[in-house]
């Protein structure tokens, strides 16, 4: 505590937005279109290139991905989707969104992500569609999935917005299953302050969601109003207003090119926290599995509640009072009371994610950490685990006392 960086504050995010980011988005405001238009075009282009899918369809954030993947995808009323109980409540509720039920599953201990046994478990006739969500970053099993979703008929809708870029087996995330979907919220690894991308490989569920995404109308609206004489527009559907703008795609552009380099920095500390609390019996560093690379959107440690004398909120409130700003990911959805009372999810249904969640915290983890916070991130972890730690009762047998 005598160091010179004991009374830094390490906020949990900051995002990683430069000059660049502020000049691309003058840009656009000077040549006068703001919404959807040209500069989406290119980012949805840019962003299929660079995950290796054929399309790439914009939105206005990771949450309406989810719901016109589904919507694309057939899901419907009275249908059931298989969604991990560990999430958050976007991916469950675009599903309810459409008039199906999300359908909980427990997590794999290991990974914080879905258990296809315990999906294979739960499954039932209704069900049409699974959800798998790459916590933190880091892949699921894609095999598991793909053969489980063969053998049960399931479309697969992939909620990656931890996942960019993540790898599962050599290919980006976002060119394996038939649909994925991204997020751009402001504190996701590539950011647009809000705003989503659909990638898929099928040509007509791609034209299905640009349909959907801007009321169901034939036509695009800058090709409407671009002064070549075409008026006129035909609405097919009741569609949604879901458009990214061109404001935000010319963010999306810049940050695009920085997503490699900006991956780079968040598994360099990564791999500093980890060979920090390596040590430490009171603490479980997450690994990362064969043939994956995780995006490092979050770094969740868990605590060995057996070996400390505090819980998991004391432990982040310490951590939060000497200026580490903390967070968890996530309460369970079965834990809150829309989904207790909308399906009947109770505690209890899902024992490794209500365990998970009693041991977990997500530490600061972004690009633009100074190496003083970083050194300040590990220090402090380490000293609040010492300070907690439980006692080591040694056992100490008297010599017998002589008569
Ligand atoms: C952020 C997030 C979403 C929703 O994304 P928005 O762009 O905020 O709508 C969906 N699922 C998960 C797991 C997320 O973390």
């Amino acid at each position: 505590m005598s160091s010179q960086s004991a009374n830094l504050t390490v906020p949990f995010h900051r995002a990683c937005i430069g000059e660049e980011e502020v000049q691309a988005v003058a840009e656009v405001l000077r040549g006068g279109w703001m919404t959807m238009g040209p500069k989406t075009f290119e980012f949805e282009q840019e962003f299929a290139k660079y995950v290796g899918s054929k399309y790439a369809v914009a939105v206005s954030s990771g949450t309406a991905a989810l719901h016109l993947a589904l919507e694309a995808a057939g899901v419907k009323r009275g249908d059931d989707v298989l969604v991990p109980t560990a999430t958050f409540t976007a991916t469950a509720e675009a599903v309810t969104y459409l008039g199906a039920r999300p359908l909980l599953v427990d997590i794999d201990p290991s990974t914080m992500n879905i258990s296809v046994p315990d999906a294979a478990r739960r499954i039932t006739s209704k069900t049409t569609a699974i959800i798998p969500v790459h916590i933190a970053g880091q892949p699921c099993d894609m095999d598991e999935i793909g053969d489980f979703a063969r053998v049960h008929q399931l479309r697969v809708i992939e909620d990656a917005a931890h996942a960019l870029p993540s790898e599962y087996r050599g290919k980006r995330v976002g060119r394996i299953s038939e649909f994925t979907c991204f997020s751009f919220y402001a504190t996701k690894t590539l950011t647009t302050g809000e705003g989503g991308m659909i990638t898929t490989d099928n040509a007509l569920a791609a034209d299905r969601m640009r349909l959907m995404r801007l009321h169901g109308i034939e036509r695009d609206a800058w090709k409407r109003y671009r002064g070549d004489g075409v008026w006129r527009y035909e609405v097919l559907e009741a569609g949604f207003k879901y458009n990214l703008t061109d404001l935000q795609a010319a963010i999306g552009l810049v940050q695009l090119v920085k997503c490699d380099s900006m991956k780079g920095a968040r598994q360099a500390i990564a791999q500093r926290y980890s060979a920090g609390f390596s040590f430490f019996e009171e603490l479980i560093t997450p690994a990362v599995r064969s043939a994956r690379s995780s995006s490092w959107h979050l770094y969740i440690l868990r605590l060995r509640l057996d070996r400390l004398t505090v819980d998991r909120h004391t432990f982040i409130e310490r951590l939060w009072h000497r200026g580490v700003h903390c967070s968890v990911h996530f309460i369970p959805l079965h834990l809150h009371p829309y989904y207790q009372r909308a399906f009947g999810y109770r505690w209890g249904q899902f024992p490794q994610a209500e365990e998970e969640y009693r041991t977990c915290l997500s530490l600061p983890i972004y690009p633009t950490m100074t190496d003083d916070e970083i050194r300040h991130v590990i220090r402090t972890v380490q000293e609040v685990a010492s300070e907690f730690r439980t006692p080591r009762v040694i056992v100490y047998a008297p010599p017998m006392a002589s008569a």
